[in-house]
């Protein structure tokens, strides 16, 4: 008896440092997610980017280890092809897009472009590979010109003109009171929300990516506004690899595939008409939408004929 509880014992002290190492071990990664940036790898090497063919395979992410915010998320945007991911607030759209430029290394799984990790490759490589129009666009205190001009630092006076025009944005540029070299951003003039996402749709044509991800603003932006701009991102995304985030699903039906994320999970996939056919998440979302655009324009009629 003795003799059996002498190793029983040994085992469990064992089985306590182990634990005890464990704990240690899941601290150590708690500490490495709290930091905020990432580094390159020794021996990074730049982005191999042939047709711009993205993937996230079984990703799981979290800012804060107590809370999960992607929860095995796997999803494939074919080179030229577009994604879009919709679902309620709060369910980790923007975050995807933050792991693609590598803001955030994942928990775990792979993000890969090009059939390359997205940890393997320099962040330099990887985000000139990469477009963005965010959600909010913060201008420099510079010349219009020259926030276009951000996208691609060579491109001449023509080329900024150009893509201004192919962001609806180059009109009303032409009527401000410089021009291209009006000052704007905090310190110059103000540009609406509308207009900012146009500047910067601008400068993303101009830096023509392989890859481009859309997340959209939404409340600050009219209808009319909304149909404007989307032509201009129709105009980029064309024959792009491209990833739309969107709360309004006018915005998605064309899209190759759609990707209803909830909770961090994919709860449907599919195009417009085979998720409306499934009756769920989506179609519900859907008639949501529909019921308040119709309500938006029966006040703005009523307002137009008073
Ligand atoms: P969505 O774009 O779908 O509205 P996000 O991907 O922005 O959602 O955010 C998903 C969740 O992660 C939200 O609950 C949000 O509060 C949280 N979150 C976003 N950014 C951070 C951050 N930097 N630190 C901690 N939590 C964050
Ligand atoms: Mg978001």
């Amino acid at each position: 008896l003795i003799q059996l509880s002498v190793p029983l014992n040994f085992i469990g002290f064992i089985y306590r440092e182990i634990r005890q190492g464990l704990t240690d071990i899941e601290h150590m990664f708690d500490l490495l997610s709290v930091k905020q940036e990432v580094d390159d790898k020794p021996d990074a090497k730049p982005l191999a980017i042939g047709a711009g063919n993205v993937e996230f395979r079984d990703v799981h992410f979290s800012y804060d280890p107590n809370r999960k915010i992607l929860k095995g998320v796997s999803f494939e945007v074919p080179a030229g092809k577009t994604v879009a991911i919709v679902g309620p607030s709060g369910a980790g759209k923007s975050t995807i897009s933050r792991l693609l430029f590598r803001f955030y290394d994942v928990q775990s799984g792979e993000v890969l472009i090009d059939g390359q990790d997205v940890r393997d490759v320099t962040q330099e490589s990887l985000r000139s590979a990469i477009g963005m129009v965010p959600q909010d666009t913060v201008l420099f205190n510079d010349t219009v010109a020259y926030n276009i001009r951000y996208g691609r630092m060579d491109a001449s006076q023509d080329e900024v003109r150009r893509a201004a025009e192919l962001a609806q944005i180059g009109p009303f540029i032409e009527r401000l009171p410089e021009g291209y070299a009006t000052m704007v951003g905090e310190r110059g003039l103000k540009l609406s929300g509308g207009e900012k996402q146009r500047v910067a749709i601008a400068r993303t044509i101009l830096k023509a990516p392989p890859i481009l991800i859309l997340d959209e603003a939404t409340s600050a932006l009219d209808s009319h506004t909304e149909q404007e701009i989307q032509a201009a991102l129709d105009l980029v995304s064309k024959d792009r690899t491209t990833i739309v985030i969107a709360h309004r699903l006018s915005t998605v039906i064309s899209a190759d595939e759609i990707i209803v994320l909830k909770d961090g999970q994919i709860a449907e996939r599919g195009t417009h008409a085979d998720l409306l056919r499934q009756n769920g998440l989506y179609a519900s979302m859907w008639d949501r939408q529909r019921e308040a655009t119709e309500a938006e324009e029966r006040l703005r009629i009523a307002r137009e004929t008073d």
